[in-house]
């Protein structure tokens, strides 16, 4: 399942020397709204500082650039004093949602001591949890921490695509619709429950073609994830997808597109939301010009989902331009991002 010279050009791309960013310290916290009980309610937020994702020893997603926050060395003492720094900013916030640049369930990202600390200073705190993990460490074995804890947990896997050939030869996952399937199987042996993620317009792909393989892997998952979040590219550094870009061979999604996205799925057996990470801004899901109601709905639909207001903006909107544009990039061998094609065009005509 591995394509090598994608992954052997991601690689090339990643900083050679491992960063020394603090490991007593997580690489951010924070507060927002999300629903994993079922309604919207105060969420915690915590990406914890660890020496990162075992996929960076051999490459890393075309889009990912969390090794940009990993540190080369973090002890089992590090990662206690993270989970204090957590402890003291949770307060009365009884969910929380737990990233690294990797895998929360990887033992040598983030050791078993250092887990049972966490279970344990989490303990009577909070109802509920969500932490993400690669397929491979997703096991009975290594699920029995959380599952004898009391602890209502979710699980989250970035799946991207339930198509291998994308998930292969353009997003350089290291796996396979397959090994989700069984993760996800697991995951309802115990009666936990699933999230799986799904990136939104990969490289090399046109918008249209994006949003179909969307709904087609929505179809493949719904019955097997509590929960689909759709994740529109946002442009990281240091990444194949960061390098396309800049060349202006890479324009992030529409935020039309994750309008359309959230509509076209809402009627599916599982629930479907996006929270476009950089909405609005060039390196995130953004239309021709600015639309701060329309980042709002799909916000708002996602939490509640109900998409009445979502559907009416939609279609007593004027998007004739958006309609034309996907049509016709779908049409193109590549991708481009139009302003910055236009700029590079300008400014060799000055060189002339
Ligand atoms: S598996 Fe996750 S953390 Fe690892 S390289 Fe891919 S997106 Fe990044």
């Amino acid at each position: 399942m591995i394509n090598r010279e994608l992954a052997s050009e991601i690689k090339s791309l990643m900083p050679s020397t491992k960063r020394q960013n603090d490991p007593n310290k997580p690489v951010s916290m924070w507060t927002e709204k999300d629903r994993l009980r079922g309604y919207s309610e105060p969420t915690a937020v915590v990406i914890f500082r660890t020496t990162g994702c075992s996929w960076y020893n051999f490459s890393s997603c075309s889009m990912c650039g969390y090794f940009n926050d990993i540190s080369a060395n973090v002890s089992i003492e590090n990662l206690k004093k993270q989970i204090d720094s957590l402890i003291s900013f949770i307060g009365d916030i009884k969910v929380l949602k737990v990233f690294t640049s990797g895998s929360f369930l990887d033992t040598r990202e983030f050791p078993v001591e250092a887990r049972e600390y966490f279970i344990q200073q989490l303990q009577g705190k909070i109802s509920k949890l969500l932490v993400e993990s690669r397929t491979e460490y997703i096991t009975p074995d290594n699920l029995l921490s959380f599952t004898n804890s009391g602890i209502d947990t979710r699980v989250a896997i970035g799946l991207e695509t339930a198509n291998d050939d994308i998930m292969k030869n353009i997003i350089n996952k290291g796996s396979s619709f397959k090994k989700y399937v069984k993760a996800a199987e697991v995951v309802s042996k115990l009666s936990m429950e699933l999230r799986t993620y799904l990136l939104f317009k990969p490289l090399f792909m046109s918008e249209k073609k994006s949003i179909n393989d969307i709904l087609e892997s929505i179809k493949l998952v719904s019955s097997l994830t509590e929960d689909v979040s759709i994740n529109p590219m946002n442009i990281q550094r240091n990444t194949l997808v960061e390098k396309y870009w800049k060349k202006g061979l890479y324009r992030p999604p529409r935020l039309w597109s994750v309008a359309k996205l959230l509509l076209d799925s809402r009627n599916d057996q599982c629930e479907v939301i996006s929270y476009p990470t950089g909405g609005n801004s060039r390196r995130g899901a953004h239309n021709d010009s600015v639309d701060k109601k329309l980042l709002e709905l799909i916000y708002s639909s996602s939490l509640s989902q109900d998409f009445k207001e979502l559907e009416e903006y939609y279609y007593t909107s004027d998007h004739e331009n958006y309609d034309i544009q996907i049509e016709l990039e779908d049409r193109m061998p590549v991708q481009h991002e139009a302003i910055a094609m236009r700029n590079r065009l300008i400014s060799s005509d000055q060189t002339v």
